[in-house]
Formats: C-alpha cells, sequence, structure tokens
C-alpha cells in the first residue's frame, strides 16, 4: 500500500492539463468545471490505493478528510454519479489518457538511458462486471478465451476467462509498461505483436528496441519477418508442431540445423554476411544409401543466414546462452501483469464495455508508471533495476 506522501507524489507527477483542457471544451450538467481536476486526482488515487470500486472510492473520501484535501475538493463532495459521469467523459478520450501516460515514460526515459532497448510483449487478461450467463448480454462486446493452465481445476486443463484482454509492452529490464492494447478477450495473441509495438512508437517515436522477447503465442513467421524488417532480434519460443515432434524436419527446437545424420549440428561462428556456421558434430556421419548400398556422407559444414528461415533463425541463434538470458526475461512483463492486478486495481472495478475497460487498464498503467517514477526519481542511488522491480 503506498503512503500518504507518496500517494501526493504520484498524484502531482501525471499531468492531466490536456485531458482536462478537452472535458472543460464541453461542460456538463452536474459536473462543474472547477472540480474537474479533483475527480481526475480523485480517480487516480482510487487506482494507487487500489480500491475495488467507485463507490469505495466515494466511501474512502467521505471517511478521509487529508485525502479530499489532497485531491482538491474545497467544497461539498460530489454525488456518485457525478464521479461515474466523469468517468464515463473521460472514457471517450482515451488518446489524451495515453498521451498522459507517454509523458511519464519519456521521464523515465530521460532518467533510465537505456529504457526500451529490450522489450517483452504479451497478454493478460481482464474480466468485465457484465455477466456471461444472461439471456441478453450485459456486455455484448465482452468474449471467452481459454489458457492453458496446470492449476486449471477442469478437466480439458484450461483456465477460462470472459472479458477482454490487454496486449502489452514493457521494458524487459525494468519490468515497467511501455504501451498496450485492450481488445475483446477472444482475440488470438499473435498478430498484436507488431500492432502493440507499432501503436507504442506512435506515442513514444524514439523507442527503437534492439530485441522483442516473446512466448510461443507469439510465434509466428509474421512476427519474425516484421522484426527482422526493422532490425529488431526476435526472441521468441517455437511452437512445437506435430511436424517437429517426428521426423523429416530441418530443425532442431533450439534453432540448429540438423544434419543429414538426423543430429542437431554444432554452432561455430556467426558471419555478418554469410550468417551462421554450423558443423555436424560426428564430423560428417556415415549413412548407408539403400539405393546403391554405397557409403555417403553427410555435409560437414553448413552456412545459415537468419534470413534464409526468419522463424528459426535470429542474429542471436536460439541455442546461445545470450538467447537464453534474454528469453528469461520475459518473467518482467507477467510480473508487471501481476503487480497492476494486485495492486493497481486492474481486475478492481465494476465496469463493462471495450471503451470503459480500456480507459480502466490505461488508468491501472498510468498509476503503476508515475509510483515507478516517483521511486526512480527520489534517487535512492540503490541498484535501480532491483528497486523497480520492488516498486509495486
Ligand atoms: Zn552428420
Amino acid at each position: 500500500m503506498a503512503s500518504f506522501s507518496e500517494l501526493a507524489a504520484v498524484l502531482d507527477i501525471v499531468d492531466p492539463s490536456l485531458l482536462l483542457f478537452r472535458l472543460r471544451l464541453e461542460r456538463c450538467r452536474g459536473c462543474p468545471g472547477r472540480q474537474l481536476e479533483a475527480l481526475w486526482r480523485a480517480y487516480l488515487a482510487s487506482f494507487v490505493l487500489n480500491l475495488p470500486s467507485t463507490n469505495a472510492l466515494v466511501r474512502r473520501l467521505e471517511d478521509d478528510s487529508a485525502l479530499r484535501v489532497l485531491c482538491g475538493f474545497s467544497e461539498k463532495l460530489p454525488h456518485r454519479t457525478t464521479f461515474n459521469r466523469f468517468i464515463q467523459r473521460l472514457s471517450h478520450f482515451p488518446v489524451l489518457v495515453e498521451i498522459a501516460l507517454a509523458n511519464l515514460t519519456e521521464e523515465i526515459r530521460e532518467l533510465l538511458p537505456d529504457f526500451g532497448r529490450v522489450l517483452a510483449v504479451d497478454s493478460t487478461t481482464v474480466r468485465t462486471h457484465g455477466n456471461p450467463n444472461r439471456k441478453v448480454l450485459s456486455d455484448p462486446e465482452a468474449s471467452w478465451t481459454a489458457k492453458n493452465s496446470p492449476r486449471s481445476k477442469g478437466k480439458d486443463g484450461k483456465e477460462w476467462h470472459y472479458g477482454y484482454k490487454v496486449h502489452a509492452v514493457c521494458d524487459a529490464d525494468y519490468g515497467l509498461p511501455v504501451g498496450l492494447i485492450t481488445t475483446t478477450a477472444k482475440r488470438n495473441d499473435s498478430p498484436w505483436l507488431p500492432r502493440v509495438i507499432e501503436h507504442s512508437k506512435a506515442f513514444l517515436p524514439w523507442l527503437k528496441p534492439g530485441a522483442v522477447i516473446a512466448d510461443r503465442g507469439y510465434d509466428a513467421e509474421s512476427n519474425s519477418c516484421y522484426l527482422y524488417e526493422n532490425g529488431v532480434a526476435a526472441i521468441i519460443h517455437i511452437r512445437e508442431t506435430r511436424k517437429s515432434k517426428g521426423k523429416g524436419e530441418v530443425h532442431s527446437l533450439d534453432g540448429r540445423p540438423i544434419c543429414m545424420g538426423g543430429q542437431p549440428m554444432e554452432f561455430i561462428e556467426t558471419n555478418i554476411y554469410k550468417g551462421h556456421r554450423y558443423t555436424c558434430p560426428a564430423g560428417g556421419c556415415d549413412l548407408r544409401d539403400s539405393m546403391s548400398t554405397g557409403i555417403r556422407h553427410c555435409d560437414f559444414e553448413t552456412w545459415e543466414h537468419p534470413s534464409s528461415n526468419l522463424r528459426f533463425f535470429s542474429w542471436i541463434p536460439r541455442h546461445t546462452k545470450t538467447w537464453k538470458d534474454l528469453y528469461a526475461k520475459r518473467q518482467s512483463i507477467e510480473r508487471m501483469f501481476k503487480g497492476m492486478k494486485q495492486s493497481r486495481r486492474l481486475e478492481g472495478h465494476c465496469v463493462r464495455g471495450l471503451r470503459q475497460i480500456r480507459l480502466h487498464a490505461l488508468m491501472s498503467t498510468i498509476s503503476f508508471q508515475a509510483t515507478a517514477l516517483v521511486k526512480i526519481g527520489t534517487g535512492q542511488e540503490a541498484d535501480m533495476r532491483w528497486m523497480v522491480r520492488r516498486v509495486v
């Protein structure tokens, strides 16, 4: 739980001026312009304080005069419906909320110069408040998705979620958000890798990652192609297919070519023109050729250029320690999602509909990012990465 001084610092570090300017242009009944900033601060505080709903926020404000003052409510506290109406209106301007997030990310980048160098991509589900079991669906935009889970109690070994999916990019060294897109839950993850990276670049034009890490759900020719063409090393786990389990595959799952004798070949060196050199581990296996009963030898060595098979090859070969160390950083995004769910209200809401969930996910991300920025900015000379990991 955030301390009061930390909460105050978080509320001050987020700049909502563009958003409030836009909202002031269309004053509506019951939402006085001079209270807009206080409503914004209270809404943001509800994420930092990890409150489960807007009702909980209003109750907290009624009981906590210090919080009321911190948010800037000088007069009577607005009615609960005013808060809901404010959130409704805010959800019409997601781009302006994303700009507020991008401003925070920009500040983080100034403090952490290598921020955005290694990225991790993944998705997480966010429930809807709508009920899937009604005859008339209360949230027609929500949908079901299944995830393989060893912890699942169901017969199919799957965990089912109803609602939405947040596709996100984070910095894999610091575990901090870079960008996100919210969709209905049933969307397949794979096509969202280039989209969420391009979406992040639109808000952060300086973003030029050297490597992108993703699990096997993102293993696709199109993703490898996209990353290769952008000069980014793809650190993506290979999806095991029936074909790759059987014989006749020309590459092992760790991306090494297989020689004619069926052995995964040994990596020797990398040449920027020719690619990676591999040799047969047995020094050229002997093969008895059934047609002529003669003895053939397999190729002693082969060159594999990354562009010849983008899914398997990369300038950082899969079987190297560098590749494995990078892949291990994928945990950063899982940790980020966990932090947002456990302490930044990502699942704590009573809203439904894509637009509302999109705003909710953005606010959770903003509060996460702002807390990190406050912690980094207070400049304790401790190991920055270690500190950031413990932010939330
Ligand atoms: Zn061989």
